[in-house]
């Protein structure tokens, strides 16, 4: 045998003889740092890479699993919060938005009552279903109307908002070749939003059509039990005379039947 291959076996040996004492030595004891003892008899020479006990390793685990839990929903909070802002922006006019409650001009007797009907629908503490806000106009309804509009929106529902105008507008153009899209669609929204709010009832005298897509709308939110916010410069009577002979009635009734009603 030669000198090299006779040194290579040597070299061998006591390589193995020394990774077997490692494995041989016991590991001295160590603690985790709520005091119980580390199993790491096992480890041998890895057994100072093991400083916590399985309940504390569990332990930690399960908070940093906790943490992230709370940080992705942080992060869905924050996006909710920024796309409501967004839906807010783009359903409820500037005007309305940039409302002030501790102005003094603000009717907050009007804001407690809609607050106080928003608070009942909410428990389902049998208030009636609409909410209605009548009185002349500059008395700061629609201000009213566009904070629970607020809330609406911020509590993720599915809310629109349509003015007296313009869904005139909806109903007399929805056969229109160039704006008939738009209108249909207005008039769809209305009828299938979760939270709608109404804007200055009583404005103008409608023709036949709109009366009887009023009346539609009405009846289809009041069977489905869908919750609307409206206003009116016109108190129901004065509504009754603005309208024609065969509605007024009709759609009077359902208003002030479904719905809970202020006067200022
Ligand atoms: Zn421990």
């Amino acid at each position: 045998m030669s000198t090299a291959r006779m040194n290579r076996i040597a070299s061998v040996g006591e390589m193995t003889s020394r990774i077997e004492s490692v494995f041989e030595n016991k590991p001295k004891q160590q603690f985790c740092s709520c005091g119980a003892l580390l199993d790491n008899e096992s480890l041998g020479r890895w057994a100072s890479l093991l400083t916590e006990c399985t309940s504390c390793i569990e332990k930690h685990r399960e908070a940093e699993a906790a943490r992230q839990l709370e940080e992705r929903e942080e992060r869905r909070k924050a996006l909710r919060k920024a796309k409501a802002h967004e839906r807010w922006k783009k359903v409820v006019p500037k005007k309305y938005r940039e409302t002030d409650p501790k102005h003094p001009n603000f009717p907050r007797g009007l804001d407690a009552f809609a607050q106080a009907w928003l608070a009942d629908v909410l428990d389902g503490e049998g208030s009636r279903v609409w909410c209605g806000l009548i009185g002349e106009s500059g008395k700061g309804k629609t201000r009213v109307m566009s904070r629970v509009m607020r809330q609406k929106i911020h509590s993720g529902e599915d809310c629109h908002w349509i003015n007296a105008t313009r869904f005139q507008w909806a109903c007399q153009y929805q056969f229109d070749d160039e704006r008939g899209a738009i209108a249909r669609k207005a008039l769809e929204r209305m009828l299938s939003c979760e939270f709608l709010a109404f804007d200055d009832l009583g404005k103008q005298k409608w023709n036949p059509t709109v009366e009887s897509h009023f009346y539609d709308l009405l009846e289809h939110r009041d069977s489905e039990c869908k919750q609307m916010i409206w206003t009116s410069n016109s108190t129901l009577e004065e509504l009754a005379l603005m309208l024609s002979k065969d509605r007024a009635k009709p759609i009077v009734g359902r208003l002030s039947e479904s719905s809970n009603i202020a006067e200022i």
